[in-house]
């Protein structure tokens, strides 16, 4: 089958936000008016779509990272799930690598939250264009324009007013439309599907004015042309303000500030207009860098079905009605089920079988797979996140994923031998799936050791060791005799005891500890109790 959409129509895009900002209503609701989702619930009682897993639900987080397909204005968006939680930064991280723009919802009563200051960061670094939502402005205390002034002082953003909000807290509206100077109202049928756009109330013609000229003068600093027509008073018109403030959004030269209600059904409409009309396509974000497979040397791939197929696998999860399945986004070319691939980060060959579009309430199967796309793969054997499947024939590894090291531990004993051999299973496919998950046994106490990115992170992990894989386990802190504090950069060059078994083979290590950063030193610092290197061999610790 051929291409539905072409490249240009495509929107990857993320949902960032601190948590309780309102991420999972406002998607639920974009899938509620894409037409996908025929059930809006209270995110909290298990009606949530994004949430999978049942433990999310209970928790009222997003831990996972999946993406899901639905359509506006003939345009194919993949919503692409970041969690909120500090704990899952690394989650955001590699939600940031694989979309084309972002839009960050802001709780209209608490503004940038320090979540909302870290994501914000991640996307400067990814250099990701984005707009803003600021969403529950139906709340006690919503303030849209402290929410404003917040983008400017808490994370040296530069917004720029689309909209004004009509009313406040429960007399909330809708909103002034600035591009059209139209005043945009939700009735409260049909779950806000339907809205009306009538004139600007009086009282707020003067604040539209005043910002209607702020958006314009921003818009044509975009552009020669526009701005010497301004000077000479000539506006522009809608389509070229839309066109303007599209460049300004992929230059990151703005960020522009909508604002709405995603609970009480208002302003998600026009949310994703300015998806359609102002986030790039896949077409937009360039060239892709990755390493040749063959001569190691730096090389490019164009976004286009015409080249070598690439692309990355960024997500893996247990879905409840197809396995193991791996979320990945294709970046060129392009890849029918049944092929061979290679997946060069490991120079292993994989097979492409079943390939899935998962939209809200169903997952399609599909038998090929466009540059853009965004693909659930059933399956593979040896793939990892982050790592490349590609055209054997002319084989890339694209730009790597980083993965932050992991800084907490916890250790994990099994009740009985059945349960031993549960956790094996289950550890290696979770350690697999989430590459800031770390899984190791400890050699002086056989401890099973698990490290992770904070305590939730870990708590998570836990909690899916004994719902999914039912192993019974005690869960407590590492048994460690003392620890030591490395002081300087150390190199540690020892030779040990292997434990095979009572094989008594000998192995030499090398490796550098650098104090500083607590996950390496922590590790080391296990090490250090597991007996193996004699104190004396250690230069630098106190
Ligand atoms: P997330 O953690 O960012 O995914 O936030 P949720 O979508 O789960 O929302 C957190 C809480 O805020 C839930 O109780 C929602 O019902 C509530 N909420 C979300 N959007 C709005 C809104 O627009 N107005 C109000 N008043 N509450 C909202």
């Amino acid at each position: 089958m051929p291409r539905t959409h072409a490249i240009e129509d495509y929107r990857n895009f993320g949902i960032m936000a601190h948590i309780d900002a309102g991420k999972t209503t406002t998607t639920e609701r974009i899938l509620y008016y894409t037409g996908k989702s025929h059930k809006i619930g209270e995110v909290h009682d298990g009606a949530a779509t994004m949430d999978w897993m049942t433990q999310e639900q209970e928790r009222g987080i997003t831990i996972t990272s999946a993406a899901t397909t639905c359509f506006w204005r003939d345009k194919r968006l993949n919503i692409i799930d970041t969690p909120g939680h500090v704990d899952f930064t690394i989650e955001v991280e590699r939600s940031l690598r694989v979309l084309d723009g972002a839009v960050c919802v802001l709780d209209g009563n608490q503004g940038v939250e320090p979540q909302t200051e870290t994501v914000w960061r991640q996307a400067d670094k990814y250099d990701v264009p984005r707009v803003v939502f600021v969403n529950k402005m139906d709340k006690i205390g919503a303030d849209f324009f402290k929410c404003v002034a917040d983008i400017i002082d808490r994370v040296a953003g530069k917004p720029v007013c689309l909209q004004l909000p009509i009313g406040a807290e429960n007399t909330f509206k809708g909103v002034i439309d600035l591009i059209k100077m139209k005043a945009i109202v939700w009735g409260s049928e049909k779950l806000g599907a339907e809205f009306s756009e009538v004139e600007i109330p009086a009282d707020l013609a003067d604040q539209a004015a005043e910002y209607r000229v702020k958006l314009v003068e921003a818009c044509v600093e975009m552009d020669d042309d526009a701005m010497s027509a301004y000077l000479d008073g000539v506006e522009p018109d809608a389509a070229t303000m839309h066109r303007l403030i599209r460049t300004a959004v992929q230059r990151r030269a703005f960020h522009p500030v909508l604002c709405g209600s995603a609970f009480k059904n208002k302003g998600v409409q026009p949310l994703l207009d300015a998806v359609v009309d102002y986030l790039p396509s896949p077409a937009d974000r360039g060239e892709i860098k990755g390493i040749d497979f063959k001569t190691e040397e730096e090389t490019v791939r164009r976004p286009t079905d015409a080249e070598p197929f690439s692309m990355l696998a960024f997500k893996i999860m247990d879905d409840p009605h197809v396995g193991t399945i791996t979320f990945c986004r294709v970046y060129s070319g392009k890849i029918e089920s049944g092929a061979n691939v290679l997946n060069s980060s490991r120079d292993k060959k994989e097979r492409v079988g079943r390939m899935l579009l998962m939209h809200a309430n169903n997952r399609e199967d599909v038998k090929e797979a466009f540059t853009g796309d965004i693909v659930a793969l059933a399956g593979l054997k040896d793939t990892r996140t982050g790592d490349t499947l590609c055209d054997p024939s002319k084989a890339v590894i694209l730009e790597k994923m980083e993965f932050p090291e992991p800084v907490i531990e916890i250790a994990v004993e099994p009740k009985s031998k059945a349960d031993q051999e549960k956790l094996g299973i289950a550890l290696a496919k979770l350690a697999a799936e989430d590459p800031s998950f770390r899984v190791s046994t400890d050699q002086e106490s056989g401890q099973t050791i698990l490290r992770g990115m904070g305590e939730l992170h870990l708590d998570i992990k836990v909690d899916i060791l004994r719902r999914t894989y039912m192993v019974d386990a005690n869960i407590g802190q590492p048994q460690v005799a003392y620890r030591e504090k490395l002081t300087k950069r150390t190199e540690i060059d020892y030779t040990h005891k292997k434990q095979t078994g009572g094989t008594g083979q000998f192995a030499r290590v090398k490796f550098v500890v650098e104090p500083n950063e607590p996950g390496k030193g922590f590790e080391f610092a296990s090490k250090i109790i597991g007996g193996a290197v004699p104190k004396e061999y250690i230069p630098g610790v106190e």
